[in-house]
């Protein structure tokens, strides 16, 4: 675990509930009884993604900024388009995370994008269509599901992603719904508000790090892999004691039974 999965993890919780310190306080929270799982790190992040998003639809925060458009969304669509657009998720991270078929995010995702920023917000940009009168070697639009959004999450296969290259230099059509495509999802990724960070944020996270680390040491022992690691836990200040205080009990018990 690093610091920016903290960030991350700090992030995503914040699009679930807005408010900093119950956004630090949750994620904090769920980091410490997620980690008792010892899971890898990726998979830790996941499963306090989905127990926060779980307990943000049983008990939605009061504090929610409701005059944010990004905050009437709901709590999964919040997650969806921050993981997506912010912490750059692949898609199979994020299907895993919320436990769905990786077949059926493409739409999902799509769908919210489009309600965000048509229906939801102000976005004054041109909806995203599909090219007119597609030519002979014009790829599928899916409206539901376009290539245009899979090209712009970095999703194309190998040889779609060559055929799609190649076929942009020449076709004015697709490059055009392509750019639609991209001005919706950079405008998106400009309305959603937990991309900037505070120095107070930035203590929060090293707290986070910090308390997650000696947990690591602590709780999961199992981790104890390097000499650093060993050193990082004797050298916690109630190591010490503790093996102080073994010594002084040791010395007053061979004293006493000589
Ligand atoms: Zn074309």
């Amino acid at each position: 675990m690093n610091k920016e999965d903290i960030r991350s993890l700090t992030r995503i919780s914040r699009s679930l509930w807005g408010d900093l310190d119950q956004s630090v306080a949750i994620s904090e929270d769920t980091l410490t009884s997620v980690s008792l799982l010892n899971l890898s790190d990726d998979r830790t992040i996941e499963r306090a993604s989905k127990v926060m998003i779980e307990l943000a639809e049983r008990n939605p925060p009061t504090l929610l900024k409701l005059n944010h458009p990004f905050f009437r969304l709901a709590p999964i669509e919040r997650f969806l388009l921050t993981s997506a657009h912010i912490e750059k998720w692949p898609y199979e991270r994020i299907s895993r995370t919320l436990g769905i078929e990786n077949n059926l995010l493409e739409p999902w995702l799509w769908a919210i994008r489009l309600k965000f920023c048509f229906q939801e917000s102000q976005s004054g940009i041109e909806y995203p269509r599909a090219p007119g009168a597609l030519g002979t070697n014009c790829p599928d639009y899916d409206a539901s599901s376009p290539w245009t959004q899979r090209m712009m999450d970095d999703e194309l296969g190998k040889r779609e992603r060559f055929f799609l290259q190649n076929h942009l230099i020449v076709c004015d059509k697709c490059r055009k719904a392509l750019e639609l495509t991209r001005k919706m999802i950079f405008k998106i990724e400009s309305l959603i508000p937990v991309k900037e960070s505070s120095q107070e944020l930035e203590n929060a996270n090293d707290r986070i790090f910090n308390s997650w680390k000696i947990g690591e040491v602590t709780f999961r022992p199992i981790k104890l892999e390097t000499s650093k690691t060993l050193i990082n836990f004797i050298s916690q200040p109630k190591v010490q004691f503790l093996l102080a205080s073994l010594a002084v009990f040791c010395f007053y018990w061979f004293t006493k039974h000589q």
